[in-house]
């Protein structure tokens, strides 16, 4: 079987040097919120270009603290609505409604499953406070014009950078372009961890501060508590994992846009829709997704031809059981998304072998 993601192989490659990693958090007797953090932090703050980094335990919460500390300080309050692509990851949506904000959904280009500058002028009301746009299957989403227009509009920030880690414009990562970028570290991102970890990076020292303090309980000083926080620290262990891990993000990006390359010059077959690609470097192919009208029988036929896909995402939030009656705008785009796409085999180990058997097996599908 040709599997969609090989975790095993690709973590296997650094195994003597994550073992080493461990061994040395092991030996130091400190396992929350020490060397191993700090080091990390810095290291990936200087990756995305950012003043500040700040580990959490996963991606949602990276999402969740950053709009809670913007509340902290005033910025935002409950009942403002911020603007998210409706067919993103619904972990986007889940930390708008944890901080009692009321998310409001925008059908993306359906082109690059992203926001438009379009879709967020025509959402923004009197009541809109921030825009979160998702880089989803790792292409950056407009932030030159989206940033504009926040500016001009007094809107804060937040990018949702938990499939795009090294995605750029102009030379400027994701995470830099926004007040804040929340990032997921889960073992399956383009940068993972061996278990869950995230983070948020920004420029505004104050936001940093605030996040320090409420991923530990709230507290700025041992045992003084300024908010009632909550406990999400990334721990020594993962953050030693993914000081390792960042050391070799950007060969592994170049092996997926490699992979990228060769599906986008030799898929050839009118039933299926590749992904569109704004500027090349944009892109770093977190996923690699098609659409097609057909998608259970061609799924059928991968699986024949022992080639495994999966599909990101089959329900889009707005249809969950969680949020039922909640959305009552109509969303035909995101739903159309949702029907047809599908995910190809993609990763920074994918063999060029296999790539052709799924390319050919594509071609041959009728
Ligand atoms: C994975 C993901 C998240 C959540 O990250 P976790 O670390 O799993 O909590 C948020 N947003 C998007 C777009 C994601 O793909």
């Amino acid at each position: 079987m040709i599997k969609f993601l090989d975790l095993k192989k690709i973590n296997e490659q650094y195994k003597d040097e994550l073992n080493e990693a461990c061994s040395r958090v092991i030996d130091s007797g400190w396992y929350i919120q020490g060397t191993e953090l700090a080091s990390f932090e810095e290291q990936f703050a200087q990756y995305c270009g950012t003043k500040y980094c700040i580990g959490v335990a996963n991606g949602l919460d990276a999402l969740t603290l950053t709009l809670r500390a913007w509340k902290e300080l005033g910025k935002l309050s409950a009942g403002d609505e911020v603007i998210v692509p409706a067919n993103t990851y619904i972990a986007s949506i889940l930390s708008i409604t944890e901080n009692d904000l009321v998310p409001v959904l925008v059908e993306p280009d359906p082109q690059t499953y992203n926001l438009s500058i379009e879709g967020i002028k025509n959402a923004t009301s009197q009541k809109t406070k921030a825009i979160l746009p998702v880089h989803l299957y790792g292409q950056i989403s407009p932030m030159d014009e989206i940033m504009a227009y926040a500016n001009s509009h007094n809107l804060l920030v937040l990018e949702d950078c938990a499939q795009s880690h090294g995605a750029q414009i102009a030379n400027k990562k994701c995470g830099n372009w926004g007040d804040a970028g929340a990032f997921s570290f889960y073992p399956g991102k383009n940068l993972g961890a061996l278990g869950d970890a995230g983070a948020i990076t920004t420029n505004d020292e104050s936001l940093a501060t605030t996040l320090k303090a409420l991923r530990n309980y709230g507290s700025h000083k041992k045992y003084e508590n300024l908010y009632q926080g909550v406990n999400s620290r990334l721990d020594e262990i993962q953050a030693a994992m993914l000081s390792v891990k960042l050391k070799y993000l950007d060969a592994e990006t170049q092996q997926r846009q490699s992979v990228a390359k060769a599906y986008l010059e030799g898929i050839n077959n009118p039933l299926i829709k590749l992904p569109t690609v704004v500027e090349q470097v944009g892109h770093v192919w977190h996923l690699f997704t098609i659409e097609v009208e057909d998608r259970d029988r061609l799924i059928a036929y991968l699986t024949e031809k022992d080639i495994q896909t999966l599909v990101h995402y089959p329900i889009p939030p707005h249809m969950q059981q969680a949020y039922k009656g909640v959305f009552t705008g109509e969303y035909p785009i995101t739903e159309n998304i949702h029907n047809n796409i599908l995910s190809l085999p993609m990763g920074p180990v994918t063999n060029i072998k296999d790539i052709e058997w799924i390319i050919e097996s594509l071609n041959n599908f009728s």
